[in-house]
């Protein structure tokens, strides 16, 4: 064994490409475990299909993680408002949520997976932290450190964050359970060009057979996220480019025109996990490691950096106190906050996804009139763009 870190973290993902740079930059002694590092996507080059809409707060986050500089500009589109609606409803009917009626420039930001995630282990390398090319393969949890076996040797910390993702490896290391459940859908990823301009408007349309939407890019295309049955899917990823665009036009209520592939489709099938447990003695999970929802929210990352944030204000707190960072203590604090307010988020999306996307019973049709109706309330339209902004809830110092 030849180190002890204070903080070792499996998987530079977006999350824990964040908790490592914000407790790096609060002079903890942090390393990062990822064999794929990504690298920032060169000026010039198309933008990837593969984003991400971001919040207000998870902004704020990578300012505290002095990322942000590193990801805002000409590859990234804020937009301005969303546009949903069921497909019982003319688009003309739309719920519509606009930045400028609660005073905000902009509800959020669509960003390149790649370019989040490369910006923040840039940032965490240029504050000192230590990023290891290798995978995680087990661990086993001492009374004053946990002993990590990877694929580049031996490491020990006195705490360790599982950011690994969705089948994470840390999470069955050290045997914490999760409910697992398959939504029977599989999202399309694409960047498309559609013949009117896309308005900084994430767009989205709930149809009995899943959601499309789009959400714009800063070169004035669109990235689709299409939710489909599997069945659908799997006929949908068959077709021709031609065959596909006329669908897609026809899904989409031609509400931004006739449309055009530009990129290949890429396919995601859709889970929901949810762990039991966040913590055990020295170690933690984060991220799509605790929870993954369904992404017709666009909550995933923002979920997982509000984990980052909180988990990191209480290891410094605990710090600042000369308390053991990975006393069961700190952690069960960090547990009781991020998973309420997970819980909730999760609840929300599902029934989203069954009433409005899937339902046809008196329920569904009351959702679907519903949107109409919160479209005439003020009141429950800031409700939801307070969700949006990810102003809602309980938040980490680095959020507010
Ligand atoms: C189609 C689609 C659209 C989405 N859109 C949005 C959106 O608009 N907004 C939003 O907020 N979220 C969205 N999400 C969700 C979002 O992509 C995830 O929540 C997010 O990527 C989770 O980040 P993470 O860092 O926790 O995990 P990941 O991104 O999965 O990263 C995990 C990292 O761990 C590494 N790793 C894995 N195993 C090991 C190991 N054994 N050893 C070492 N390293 C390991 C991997 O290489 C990887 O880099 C979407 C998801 C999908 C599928």
């Amino acid at each position: 064994m030849t180190d002890i870190y204070d903080v070792l973290i499996v998987g530079g993902g977006p999350v824990g490409g964040c908790a490592g740079t914000l407790l790096t930059r609060a002079s903890l002694r942090v390393c990062i475990l990822e064999p794929r590092r990504p690298e920032v996507p060169p000026i010039g080059t198309p933008l990837e299909a593969r984003v991400v809409a971001i919040s207000r707060a998870s902004e704020r986050i990578l300012r505290s993680a002095a990322t942000w500089d590193r990801v805002i500009g000409s590859r990234v589109e804020a937009y301005e408002r969303m546009r949903i609606w069921h497909e019982s409803t003319p688009p003309a009917n739309a719920l519509v949520f606009d930045a400028a009626d609660v005073g905000e420039p902009n509800l959020g930001y669509i960003i390149e997976n790649r370019l989040l995630q490369a910006a923040l282990l840039d940032e965490f390398t240029a504050a000192g932290g230590e990023l290891i090319a290798a995978d995680f393969r087990d661990l086993s949890v001492g009374a004053d450190a946990v002993t990590v076996e990877t694929s580049a040797g031996i490491l020990s910390a006195k705490l360790v964050i599982g950011a690994d993702g969705a089948r994470s490896a840390v999470r069955e290391s050290i045997g914490l359970t999760a409910s697992v459940g398959d939504f029977n859908e599989t999202a399309i990823v694409a960047t498309i060009a559609t013949q009117h301009p896309h308005e900084k408007t994430a767009w989205q349309r709930f149809m009995r057979k899943g959601t499309l939407a789009f959400l714009p890019l800063a070169d004035g295309t669109s990235s689709i996220v299409w939710s489909a049955d599997n069945d659908l899917a799997a006929n949908l990823v068959a077709m021709s480019a031609a065959e596909f665009e006329t669908e897609l036009t026809r899904a989409s209520d031609v509400a931004l025109g006739s449309t055009r592939l530009v990129s290949e489709r890429m396919t995601f099938p859709l889970k929901r996990v949810s762990a039991h447990r966040y913590v055990t003695q020295r170690c933690a999970l984060i991220g799509d490691a605790a929870h993954v929802v369904h992404p017709l929210a666009g909550q995933g990352v923002n979920l997982g950096l509000l984990d980052a944030a909180t988990l990191a204000q209480l290891v410094l707190e605990a710090r600042s106190e000369r308390e053991d960072p990975g006393a069961l203590r700190v952690l069960r604090q960090y547990e009781r906050w991020r998973k309420s307010e997970v819980a909730f988020m999760s609840t929300a999306i599902d029934a989203f996804d069954r009433f409005l996307a899937h339902g046809g019973g008196p329920l569904s049709r009351l959702a679907q009139h519903g949107l109409g109706w919160v479209n005439r309330s003020q009141q429950i339209k800031r409700l939801f763009v307070n969700r949006a902004l990810g102003v809602a809830g309980e938040l980490p110092h680095a959020a507010r």
